[in-house]
């Protein structure tokens, strides 16, 4: 018999649990920081849906959303370095307090990108809040305002991060053996 292709082995990094008391504990400095203010949360799409998702559910803050898609990756997990919008942003940024909301930094080209992209639209403030970030793989500095959890130089699936746009429905965020 022939052998269906083989699902890359997984194995759980974050649990749901303790991920919704990260995303909690996120919401709640967001609250306490931006109170009495409306931020604009810009999420960077496809990958921080289900995080952008869940925060806003706890953030008890009259936030407004945008979103943003840029390429990267493509199909493939090799960093190209070369970044491009391929679904701008549909508000205007001037003058908001702009909180960036990205499932991971990991060389940190798109989300420099995305910063610098924000910033010549001359936000009144910008923060950067990351779920996960793979500090050991960065080549680009980004300065994280909120940061989630830290992870090893593995790569990640699920919570909204995908394999060939795979797994992103997985409510852990496991790790994947390429
Ligand atoms: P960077 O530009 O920082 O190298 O990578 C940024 C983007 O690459 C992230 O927003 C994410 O979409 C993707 N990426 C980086 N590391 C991982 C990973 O471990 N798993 C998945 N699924 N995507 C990743
Ligand atoms: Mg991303």
């Amino acid at each position: 018999m022939e052998e269906e292709d083989s699902e890359p082995e997984r194995k759980v990094l974050f649990t749901s649990r303790q991920i919704e008391g990260t995303v909690r504990k996120l919401a709640e400095k967001l609250k306490q920081d931006y109170q009495g203010r409306c931020p604009l949360f810009v999420s960077v799409l496809k990958g921080s849906f289900m995080f952008l998702a869940d925060l806003v559910r706890f953030v008890e803050l009259p936030v407004e959303l945008d979103f943003i898609r840029v390429s990267s990756y493509g199909q493939s997990t090799l960093s190209g370095g070369k970044v491009r919008v391929v679904h701008g942003l549909s508000l205007p940024v001037a003058g908001r307090e702009v909180v960036v909301i990205e499932d991971i930094v990991d060389t940190g080209y798109t989300t420099a990108f995305v910063i610098d992209y924000l910033r010549k639209r001359k936000p009144a403030s910008l923060k950067l809040c990351v779920l996960t970030s793979k500090p050991t793989r960065r080549i680009l500095p980004v300065n994280i305002d909120y940061l989630g959890f830290t992870a090893p130089d593995k790569f990640l699936v699920g919570y909204g991060l995908d394999y060939a746009e795979k797994f992103r429905n997985l409510p852990d965020i496991c790790t994947i053996e390429e």
